[in-house]
């Protein structure tokens, strides 16, 4: 054994039950052993509630990867014993703080590491990049998820955003029901953090949220931004008295656009029958007409230009796709209202009925109600 050991090496053994008996370097094959020795005199402790262990049950030999060093894999060798526990009544492994709480391949060190890794990138690539079984990892990564879940509170909040994403493709079993295959996550405005999630994006998806956090909290919740479907707008009205509801940026923008493109298909129909630039109008275009002016190429803007030359519809459609467009950016609610104010009143000018049914309900609950 070298008489010198490396710090990291030692740091292994402080404050433990053990001392290094064996220290061994197999550079070659990119790998360093330490092997422990039990320091006698030490208590020997249940892992699950500190007690003294009495009468021996055996022990059991333990190999443990710790962090890398330098790229070299560390391995930590060592016997756990096994006792009677007199408190737990049962028999139990003994404590060693030196190994992770979600799994005894690794150690603490070394697993918090991983789950780091893991908060930021997919299981599948951290696997990858250290050379781990792709199930260990993710078993380690399910494990210091439902550690931190048991001991996580929902902060206190007074403006949510509510959205579904979709949990799974497929169905688990035939003729699940296709709500059952979304998660409905709850995100804190303020923080911008993801403060929840439940299953299922209907009604009573909502509804076991506000549940959890009880009538006073939800008292306290001034606005919810959801998309414009039912479900969630019931589950506010029933549990927050004093919220707003908004409709959330992204899914207004989506309807919008989706009515912008079936009034262009309309119009593609008439231009068809009178024109010969009705070309320039198919479907294939729809993505330059729907884009932002000034995100546009110098050919889609030429292109754009050919077509409102003489086409007074579709320069209108232009213009209110524009004004639109700009609303989110408006600096009060003022100038806001005045963007819905003058997109409304060239919906109607113009006779758009595919914007009509769009503007209408828009018009009708938030501007106007
Ligand atoms: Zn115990």
């Amino acid at each position: 054994m070298r008489s010198v050991l490396p710090r990291f090496a030692k740091a292994y053994v402080e404050n433990s039950n053990f001392e290094i008996a064996d220290f061994k370097e197999f550079l070659q094959d990119g790998r360093i052993e330490i092997h422990l020795s039990r320091i006698p005199e030490k208590p020997i402790e249940c892992y699950r509630c500190g007690s003294p262990l009495q009468a021996r049950r055996g022990k059991h030999r333990m190999r443990l990867e710790g962090l890398p060093i330098m790229g070299i894999r560390v391995f930590i060798f060592l016997w756990r014993e096994k006792g009677d526990c007199p408190k737990c009544k049962k028999a139990r492994a003994e404590r060693i703080t030196l190994v992770s709480t979600e799994t005894p391949h690794l150690t603490q060190d070394y697993a918090w590491w991983l789950g780091r890794l893991c908060e930021i990138a997919a299981v599948s690539r951290v696997a990858e990049l250290v050379n781990l079984d792709e199930t260990t990892t993710w078993r380690l990564d399910l494990a210091r998820m439902q550690k931190m879940i048991s001991c996580y509170k929902i902060p206190p909040i007074t403006r949510i955003s509510v959205d579904e994403v979709y949990a799974r493709k497929k169905p688990k079993h035939p003729g699940e029901n296709r709500n059952a295959r979304f998660f409905t996550v709850i995100t804190d405005l303020d923080t911008r953090k993801v403060i929840w999630v439940t299953e299922g994006r209907d009604e009573a998806s909502l509804d076991a949220f506000f549940t959890i956090i009880g009538k006073t909290a939800c008292r306290k919740i001034t606005v919810v931004a959801a998309d414009q479907h039912d479900d969630y707008a019931r589950s506010v009205r029933k549990h927050c008295p004093g919220a707003t509801l908004v409709w959330d940026r992204f899914h207004v923008m989506q309807n919008f656009e989706k009515a912008l493109n079936e009034q262009r298909k309309i119009l593609h129909e008439e231009f068809r029958k009178n024109s010969n630039l009705s070309e320039l109008t198919r479907g294939k275009y729809r993505f330059i007409f729907l884009k932002k002016d000034s995100r546009r190429t110098e050919e889609e803007r030429r292109h754009i230009d050919e077509i409102v030359k003489d086409n007074d519809q579709f320069l209108k459609l232009e213009l209110i796709k524009e004004r639109m467009l700009t609303f989110f950016d408006q600096p009060d609610m003022y100038q806001g209202r005045r963007v819905f104010h003058d997109v409304g009143g060239w919906i109607l000018e113009g006779g758009f009925k595919e914007l009509e049914l769009w503007s209408c309900p828009q018009l009708n609950v938030h501007f106007l109600g």
